[in-house]
């Protein structure tokens, strides 16, 4: 039977209050805690008219008022939609107001910034500091008014990343984060798991480990910034059980000299996902780091979610893996057309949890959807994958990344493999740029090893002796890092700006 999560967390703070439910920095937090902020939020928005169903929106840095305005608003039956700090104030207003929220919590940074470009919020929004919570909320021990929370109310709007566009506002419900909260107890979630996590928490990939470790009565301990040597200590500290890290983290953290000296033990289960992850990358985390590494491959729109279980499939890391349970994945062509087997198409998939749509677009949600034979309803992703003889899927790029070069598809990702088995290449991304020969043409960004001296013409020369005619690189420039996201993601859109 479905369960929401305020009430699953009210549940843990009867059963045991004073276990930790959370932690930021030197903030701790019991369930009983946690529980009794959540129900002061709840009854404040309650008083100010919040009704079911409506929004309110929160951007902000991690800390533990953000995580009670997040399950008290859930409590008096609203919706978040948590935004991206990293945003521009632009985008975050234009956000905001999209999402008719009804109010507006936001912390010190996110109103400098605001204030700094000069954008002010719209006066009929009105906006908390989190800072100040406290002088906003009702006295302690207010109790809200119950609310009986339907699955098919609206858990969350999320903003898609914007990897390849404009973020569109995603529609999560109850009863979809009840279907991960459910899947979250296979990987081991439960009431002595302690999950670290260092992502930002308007993001799905951080909701998805967050939301479970909580529903189950475990302890969360949120990095409000990541960094390397910090993460490190704390998960030794902590005797941390779980984690969600996104490959760059991985990256950062096996780069580490001092990785092998921390005892990591206490690792029950890794998680990565919302960016390619690195055959070699994972080998090596397999390698050094105790306990299981499950990869997910999926989007927020939920759907075509596939699942690597690393540690049992050493020999398949350089897919995503096979669908999760209950999800049914195929690949289409340009036309719309299942591929035949073994052939490239773009991924599309369905499961229990899915969004929604997106908010307010009915035309963008008709766009990313794809009826089979019978019917049924499936999410396109814009990413190309092809499965292996054993079915598990391996991905290429995303659509609107692949290189069409004198009529010859070529998939960045291909490039990439090769280039990074350059010894002065540390990372690398290839993009198409527009060409007036070939239509389109692929280039290089590369950050190099620390201490190599290999030039851009000596690294682009072994490349273009390695690969096929139709794929060699037109040109290849250093770079001291790849714009990334703020959850890791490379930003190709900014790569193929920059290259004019
Ligand atoms: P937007 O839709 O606004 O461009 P986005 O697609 O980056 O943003 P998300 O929903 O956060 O927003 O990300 C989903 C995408 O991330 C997938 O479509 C895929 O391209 C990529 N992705 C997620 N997991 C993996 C993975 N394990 N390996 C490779 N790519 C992944
Ligand atoms: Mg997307």
């Amino acid at each position: 039977p479905f369960r929401d999560l305020p009430s699953l967390v009210a549940e843990h703070a009867r059963q045991r209050p004073q276990a930790t439910a959370l932690v930021v920095g030197a903030q701790r937090l019991s369930y009983a805690a946690l529980d009794a902020l959540a129900d002061r939020v709840a009854a404040g928005l309650q008083r100010d008219g919040l009704q079911p169903g409506e929004r309110v929106a929160v951007c902000a840095t991690s800390s533990p008022a953000y995580v009670a305005v997040f399950l008290g608003t859930l409590r008096a039956g609203g919706a978040v939609a948590p935004l991206a700090p990293s945003s521009t104030a632009d985008q975050l207003v234009g956000m905001a107001v999209d999402a008719d929220a009804r109010r507006f919590f936001l912390d010190a940074g996110v109103a400098e910034a605001l204030a700094a470009a000069g954008v002010a919020v719209p006066a009929d929004l009105p906006v908390t500091r989190l800072e100040a919570l406290d002088t906003w909320l009702p006295p302690e021990g207010t109790q809200p008014t119950p609310v009986a929370i339907d699955p098919a109310w609206p858990f969350n709007l999320i903003y898609s990343s914007g990897t390849t566009g404009t973020p569109k506002g995603i529609v999560q419900s109850h009863g979809m984060r009840w279907g991960h909260i459910l899947r979250a107890a296979m990987s081991g979630y439960a009431p002595d798991c302690v999950t670290l996590i260092a992502t930002p928490l308007y993001s799905n990939t951080t909701l998805v480990s967050v939301i479970p470790t909580l529903a189950w009565g475990g302890c969360v301990i949120l990095m409000p910034k990541f960094d390397a040597l910090a993460y490190l200590q704390t998960a030794e500290r902590e005797r941390v059980t779980h984690t969600m890290l996104v490959p760059v983290q991985y990256q950062r953290l096996m780069a580490r000299p001092e990785f092998d000296s921390f005892d990591l033990g206490s690792y029950r289960m890794k998680f990565c996902t919302s960016a390619p992850f690195h055959a070699d990358l994972k080998a090596d985390v397999l390698k050094r780091w105790p306990g299981g590494l499950t990869e997910y491959y999926g989007m927020t729109e939920g759907g075509g979610t596939c699942m690597l279980q690393a540690h049992l499939h050493p020999t398949k890391l350089h897919t995503v893996g096979q669908p999760a349970d209950g999800h049914d994945i195929r690949l289409i062509d340009e036309q719309g057309r299942v591929v035949a087997k073994g052939e490239a198409g773009e991924v599309v998939g369905r499961s229990p949890a899915m969004m929604t749509g997106y908010h307010k677009q009915p035309a963008k949600t008709a766009e990313a959807e794809w009826y089979d034979g019978d019917g049924n309803r499936f999410i396109r992703t814009g990413d190309i994958g092809r499965f292996d003889a054993d079915g598990f899927l391996v991905l290429f790029d995303r659509r609107k990344d692949m290189v069409i070069s004198g009529g010859f598809n070529i998939y960045p990702s291909d490039l990439e493999a090769v280039l990074r088995q350059h010894p002065a290449v540390a990372d690398c991304a290839v993009v198409g740029v527009p060409s007036a020969e070939w239509g389109e043409t692929p280039v290089a960004y590369v950050v190099r090893r620390d201490g190599a001296s290999a030039s851009e013409e000596d690294i682009r020369g072994w490349m273009n002796s390695q690969v096929g005619k139709t794929q060699r690189l037109s040109g290849l420039r250093f770079t001291d890092e790849l714009p990334r996201s703020a959850i890791g993601k490379v930003l190709k859109r900014e790569l193929r700006e920059a290259w004019r």
